[in-house]
């Protein structure tokens, strides 16, 4: 069943349509990777579906939600760069979020206290948030978004500025809350949107070019073979070309890895 329906969704910043009639459905307790490269319009849309972006047209349907009822009440999320106070512990940003939120004192430290054991920071509850690592800062900030039960889980970029090894606590994490979450992350990374989703949407230049599940894409794409050069970074496309050879296909096939 579909969770969220986006039809014809469209921003416009001057004469310039950066997401341009994106039309696609969410599945509950699926996890689908918007994919695309930098500037193609991923945070655009997910700033437009978290209620924070007023989209120039199109609509946004959350299904069995009422017609005056906010979408941010659904949807949590994690913008790509997460501003928190850095002289607070996590337990205390936690709880101030969980208040602003409108849980009640006690609510807001009980359910600060299983988010940080969710997202595994119980170790790090008293240490303030200027002490963490990026990796700590990503996790609390999915703590953050999921402070009020949100329905569908939103990150943006969740693991693009980690580390090796923050990227890797950060994929576990959502390969465990997709166990019972339905989460839409963006990404440019293909390995990531591989390796975490069972869906995939691919946006170049404003538009869902590709959709789909893992399996219809492989198919798909699986025929031809790929033997290219790239005057971008080889190491990293030879890495994602081994991960996703039909996604890098379609990227070639809509000109957005450049071949030589
Ligand atoms: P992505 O997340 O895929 O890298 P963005 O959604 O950040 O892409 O940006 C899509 C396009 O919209 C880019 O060309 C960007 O420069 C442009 N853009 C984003 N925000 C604004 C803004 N506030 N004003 C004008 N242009 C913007």
């Amino acid at each position: 069943m579909a969770l969220l329906t986006v039809e014809k969704l469209s921003k416009k910043y001057d004469s310039t349509l950066v997401v341009d009639h994106a039309s696609f459905q969410l599945e509950a307790g699926k996890c689908a990777a918007l994919i695309g490269p930098n500037g193609a319009g991923k945070t655009t849309t997910l700033r437009m579906l978290s209620g924070l972006l007023k989209p120039t047209s199109g609509t946004i349907t959350f299904t069995g939600m009422k017609q005056d009822a906010d979408i941010r009440e659904k949807i949590g999320y994690l913008p790509q760069h997460p501003e928190f106070f850095k002289w607070m512990t996590g337990q205390e940003f936690l709880v101030y979020v969980g208040r602003l939120a409108n849980l009640s004192k006690q609510e807001a430290e009980n359910r600060s206290k299983q988010l940080l054991e969710r997202v595994g920071l119980s170790e790090s509850t008293k240490r303030r948030i200027g002490k963490y690592s990026g990796g700590m800062k990503q996790r609390l900030g999915i703590a953050q978004a999921m402070i009020h039960r949100p329905k569908l889980l939103m990150l943006d970029e969740p693991v693009s500025s980690l580390d090796p090894i923050g990227r890797r606590n950060m994929l576990t994490l959502m390969e465990e809350l997709k166990q019972d979450m339905t989460i839409l992350f963006s990404t440019h990374i293909l390995g990531d949107a591989d390796e975490i989703s069972d869906e995939l949407l691919l946006l170049n230049e404003g538009k869902i070019v590709e959709s789909g599940s893992m399996a219809k894409l492989r198919q798909k794409y699986q025929t031809s073979k790929i033997e290219l050069g790239f005057n971008g970074n080889p190491a990293e496309y030879q890495r994602e070309i081994v991960a996703l050879p039909f996604v890098t296909e379609c990227y070639i096939k809509q000109n957005l890895l450049h071949v030589t």
